[in-house]
């Protein structure tokens, strides 16, 4: 099938399935949280609502991370709530590892380590990305930022982690809610790609 007639919705397309590296992880994602045009989408290519590992391999050969944080960039608005509010108001299922009143950690649904949890501010308030902070932030910038020690020490990582913050399209970004990545368990490469 030609890609033209596979995206109805490019960018859309690329936005959802781009964030996952497996099958399960986009079909679980597309049946139970994409919007629904993706859903019907979905639904018409695979029926038995499991992505096919042709579909799968079409797909990712076209939404590399650095195209999709590119098409995200391009086509998200970034005032729009993201999928980050609908698990901070448990509307979707996430994994928490942590929360107090300000912040809240989950595993990451495409774990890129053996411990990969993601630690976010409730509230945005205007925290699209580390780009867009002003001072008013710097509390909640510094919160964040003692809660990350405090999940690593809750999972463990006592021989180190990494904290990664990516920012806009040139660091791969593709969720515009402000988000730390922790990464551990394994250890880890020096330069990052
Ligand atoms: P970034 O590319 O820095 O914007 O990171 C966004 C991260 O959010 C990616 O690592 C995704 O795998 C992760 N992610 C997206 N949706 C979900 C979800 N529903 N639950 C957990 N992690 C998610």
């Amino acid at each position: 099938m030609a890609l033209a007639s596979m995206f109805p919705r490019p960018a859309t397309a690329l936005e959802v399935v781009s964030r996952f590296h497996n099958m399960n992880a986009i079909s679980s994602f597309i049946v139970n949280v994409a919007p629904t045009r993706v859903r019907s989408w979905h639904k018409k290519l695979c029926p038995s609502q499991v992505c096919s590992s042709r579909f799968f391999s079409v797909v990712k050969a076209k939404a590399d991370e650095e195209t999709a944080a590119k098409a995200a960039a391009r086509t998200t608005d970034k005032s729009s709530p993201t999928i980050f509010d609908k698990i901070v108001k448990k509307e979707i299922p996430a994994t928490i590892v942590y929360e107090d009143e300000k912040v809240l950690a989950f595993r990451d649904i495409n774990p890129q380590a053996p411990v990969h949890v993601v630690l976010i501010p409730k509230d945005r308030d205007g925290l699209t990305q580390l780009s867009k902070s002003d001072p008013r932030h710097k509390d909640i910038l510094g919160h964040l930022l003692y809660s990350v020690k405090v999940i690593a020490d809750q999972e463990g990582l006592t021989d180190g982690y990494r904290v990664v913050i990516n920012d806009g399209p040139n660091g791969c970004q593709s969720v515009y809610h402000l988000h730390l990545h922790i990464l551990g368990g394994r250890q880890l490469k020096w330069p990052p790609g």
